[in-house]
């Protein structure tokens, strides 16, 4: 079993410590923004700040302007309250002994959605999603594989993990969402989700499905549901199978050319996606079929204790796994990380943390990722460590 935790870049630049408190939990890899949303950060630790305020998705490294150059007009730009942090956590953090990831954000950015609308999801009542990139638009899977690459480029990593690389939707997660006065169940949120942008169009209409009949199947699906006479929503079966057809296909061509990128930089660079087995799951750990044996292994999002968690955690791991780079990794079949968390405040649950991360570990996960070690109060950090001695994790490297 190996162990890790989440970092922002801003957690362990400037702090002299981080490193050293890490591996006294016994940690040994952190997964470092790289390339990040917004995001309003508590930082109790850190010995020149308390506060960060991400007022918008940045990358927190120098983009390569050559390798930009020729990639279109989506760009990433770089985040002026912590500039070029990335490569001073990773140092310093290396030094301390602890292997780094970096953790990079794909499809889910304000900025660009704003900024160039035509790229965002549009639903079927024509309402933008501008936090949503929609991946079938050739311009956004191009931003995604350069960003992947330019990610992988960067000096001193042991690998690369992979958030949102799949679908985005309706589900934000923002801070000042103000969206839950309807309870939408979640086929209602697929639908909500569907994207009739010009290349999703292209997309349904390759998969036999007329856009035009589609987008008004799907408004007569979802209005009694958003009116509150319908608990659920659903379409006629052919046309949910072309649907599905389409957003299964188009993610995995998007995960293909990411993952096409990032091992023509470093072909031997590990790398992780958030994911979750439902083939038509969206959103941070969008869909990654079980039984797709690609290079990248999964991650999987399991804060707390569910019934729902171990099956998806078995449902990767028991699949074999004949890709001969993941013949090293200690449990049968592919490489299985979870992310668990670890702070109260966010949901985490450490008073079940150790036997959580032990059920975890007898289904299959070979490796636990803890969310997150630079918001966590000292009392998370406890439960941190007795979880790592919980499941007998292989101790950090000695820097
Ligand atoms: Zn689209």
């Amino acid at each position: 079993m190996v162990t890790g935790g989440y970092l922002y870049p801003w957690d362990a630049d400037g702090d002299p410590a981080c490193g050293a408190r890490l591996t006294g939990l016994g940690i040994r890899r952190a997964a470092v923004a790289a390339a990040y949303h917004s995001v309003r950060a508590l930082t109790p630790r850190h010995p020149r700040h308390k506060v960060v305020t991400a007022e918008h998705a940045a990358v927190y490294f120098r983009p390569d302007p050559d390798r930009w150059s020729g990639a279109g007009r989506l760009r990433p730009v770089e985040a002026p309250w912590s500039p070029r942090s990335f490569g001073r956590a990773a140092e310093a953090l290396a030094d301390a002994g602890v292997e780094v990831y970096a953790w990079t954000v794909l499809a889910h950015g304000q900025r660009l959605g704003v900024r160039h609308p035509d790229v965002a999801v549009l639903n079927a009542y024509g309402d933008r999603y501008p936090w949503a990139l929609c991946v079938a638009s050739p311009a956004v899977r191009r931003y995604c594989a350069t960003l992947a690459a330019d990610t992988a480029a960067q000096p001193g990593l042991a690998g690369l993990e992979l958030e949102s690389c799949g679908w985005y939707g309706f589900d934000h997660l923002h801070a000042h969402d103000k969206v839950a006065g309807v309870p939408l169940p979640p086929s209602a949120r697929l639908l909500f989700s569907l994207c009739f942008c010009p290349h999703c169009q292209d997309g349904y209409r390759a998969e036999g499905a007329d856009p035009r009949a589609l987008r008004a199947a799907v408004r007569v699906a979802l209005d009694p549901v958003l009116a509150g006479t319908a608990p659920d929503a659903a379409l006629d079966p052919e046309t949910a199978a072309a649907v599905a057809r389409m957003r299964v296909r188009t993610a995995a061509g998007l995960r293909r050319a990411v993952l096409a990128a990032v091992a023509a930089e470093r072909p031997r660079l590990p790398v992780l996606l958030h994911a979750q087995p439902d083939p038509l799951g969206f959103g941070p750990s969008p869909g990654l079929p079980p039984e797709e044996t690609g290079a990248a292994s999964p991650v999987l999002l399991a804060p707390t204790r569910s019934p729902a968690a171990l099956a998806a955690v078995r449902a990767y791991a028991d699949r074999a796994c004949t890709d001969r780079a993941h013949a090293a990794h200690p449990v049968p079949g592919r490489r299985v990380a979870v992310t668990v968390g670890a702070v109260a405040g966010l949901g985490g649950d450490p008073a079940d943390l150790p036997a959580w991360c032990a059920d975890l570990a007898a289904a299959g996960a070979g490796e636990l990722r803890f969310y997150h070690l630079g918001l966590a109060s000292r009392q998370d950090l406890d439960a941190v460590r007795a979880a790592v001695e919980a499941v007998g994790a292989e101790a950090p490297r000695r820097p």
